[in-house]
């Protein structure tokens, strides 16, 4: 069987560190941002790197987005440009959407416009070096 091939939207530090993770997992992975400089920082760690706007459908059309199994979404602080790449990844058909969410209201907007799953790394770290904190037996949370 092949294996799964990767898409990630931004390269901040939660989306350098997941492209980075899958590609020395030995998965294909696209990595892409709208600046050139963070491209040139992933390009070396990554399958393909692509400085483009996601928030532009014809873009992502000719990325061949819809052929990749998973996509993260990994845009922070523009929410607006969150909200735009989902909903056209969702549009154009991408099988797996997992998308990083700044706040509550940002998560709820990406569930009802299809994210498949929606990560708030703070927090969701927070609840497991708490967990780890009051029981040092559990392994992983
Ligand atoms: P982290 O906490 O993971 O470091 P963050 O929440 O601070 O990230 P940002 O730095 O705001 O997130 O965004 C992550 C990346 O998304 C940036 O490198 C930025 O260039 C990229 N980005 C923002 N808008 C777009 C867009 N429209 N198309 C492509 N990339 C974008």
């Amino acid at each position: 069987m092949a294996k799964k091939q990767f898409a990630v939207i931004g390269m901040g530090r939660f989306g350098s560190s997941v492209a980075d993770a899958l590609s020395k997992l030995g998965f294909e992975v696209l990595a892409i941002d709208a600046s050139e400089q963070k491209i040139q920082e992933i390009a070396g760690s990554v399958t393909h790197a692509v400085s483009a706007d996601t928030t532009d459908e014809e873009t992502l059309r000719a990325l061949g987005i819809r052929n990749f199994d998973v996509v993260v979404v990994a845009i922070g602080a523009d929410i607006q440009a969150s909200i735009l790449t989902t909903l056209i990844l969702k549009d154009l058909g991408v099988p797996r959407l997992i998308v990083k969410a700044q706040n509550e209201l940002h998560g709820k907007v990406l569930s009802k416009i299809g994210a498949d799953k929606v990560v708030f790394p703070e927090r969701d770290m927070g609840l497991r070096v708490a967990h780890h904190l009051i029981s040092p037996n559990i392994l992983d949370y």
